[in-house]
């Protein structure tokens, strides 16, 4: 069965429409989605009406994406199959995106330290709902302040770059405990993404399965084989299950269209296993 566990729409920062992403989704012969917005759910009603209303036999899976706080830095966890009105996962959510806003007001302040106007005012104005680093970076390049988003990650706001706002997010474990109470699958986002060694990697994985994490993301675009046989060695240690998703974001990047990802092989124990499709219907 083709699926994609990990996509984001407008609300976060994704370019598309939750309507066109259901699209695109179908286009691209993909039978299972979970739309994975950063700290959002709000593209999901949305999509579900759409296709409820194509020809199409497309299955949406509610999901998220929660930035969380772990003693190895910022990481993401996707909470998969999830109830989206589950009353402590709103009230999250609201949280998490109040932390947002607060965030780029520091990063305001700073921006204006360095002579880089009207940031802000472009975030009021593209901003759909969840404030995001992303958009930071657009903004950034439409102001002549960066070429591209890379380089506005470089320069800016990146791991390295002069404007930081440390941000306090949900911990891990509340991260986890909220995606278990909402009935959901709790997924460690893309591993090898994360600025930090390997061996720091195996203790965020061993400490993500400690706290309760049910997954980890086993298949995602920028993933190389090497590493993917690394992190299997580490999923099998640690009793986890596989995931996967492209991630994707917007159209013109080709590397991680919807539904594109190395596969992950069948004797793996993988979350589609979990999961009663026929319920999402
Ligand atoms: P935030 O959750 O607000 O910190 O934003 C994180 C998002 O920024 C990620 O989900 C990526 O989509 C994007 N991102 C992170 N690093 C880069 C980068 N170096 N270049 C382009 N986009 C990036
Ligand atoms: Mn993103
Ligand atoms: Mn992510
Ligand atoms: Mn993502």
């Amino acid at each position: 069965m083709r699926y994609d566990f990990h996509a984001h729409t407008h609300f976060s920062d994704g370019m598309l429409s939750p309507e066109e992403l259901v699209e695109r989704a179908v286009e691209k012969n993909v039978e299972l989605l979970a739309i994975s917005d950063h700290d959002s759910i709000s593209g999901i009603p949305q999509a579900r009406d759409y296709a409820k209303n194509l020809k199409s036999d497309i299955v949406l899976l509610d999901a998220i994406e929660l930035s969380a706080q772990s003693d190895f830095g910022e990481i993401h966890i996707v909470g998969l199959a999830i109830d989206i009105t589950n009353c402590q996962l709103l009230k999250s959510i609201e949280n998490q995106q109040q932390k947002r806003w607060r965030r780029v007001k520091v990063f305001e302040q700073k921006f204006q330290k360095l002579g880089v106007q009207g940031v802000f005012e472009e975030l009021e104005k593209s901003c759909k709902q969840v404030v995001t680093r992303s958009h930071v970076a657009r903004a950034l390049v439409k102001l002549g302040y960066a070429k591209d988003n890379n380089q506005a990650f470089k320069k800016y706001i990146g791991k390295k770059g002069r404007v930081k706002a440390p941000t306090e997010w949900i911990t891990m474990l509340d991260a986890i405990n909220l995606i278990h109470s909402a009935g959901g699958i709790a997924i460690l986002a893309h591993p090898t993404r994360y600025p930090m060694s390997n061996r720091r990697l195996g203790y965020l994985i061993e400490e993500f399965e400690i706290a309760g994490g049910d997954a980890i993301e086993m298949a995602y675009p920028s993933l190389s084989p090497d590493k993917k046989a690394w992190l299997e060695v580490q999923r099998k240690q640690n009793n986890l299950m596989a995931s996967g998703g492209s991630d994707f974001h917007y159209p013109n990047l080709k590397w991680s269209d919807l539904g594109r990802f190395p596969a992950i092989d069948s004797d793996t124990p993988h979350v589609l296993k979990k999961i009663d499709i026929d319920a999402w219907r």
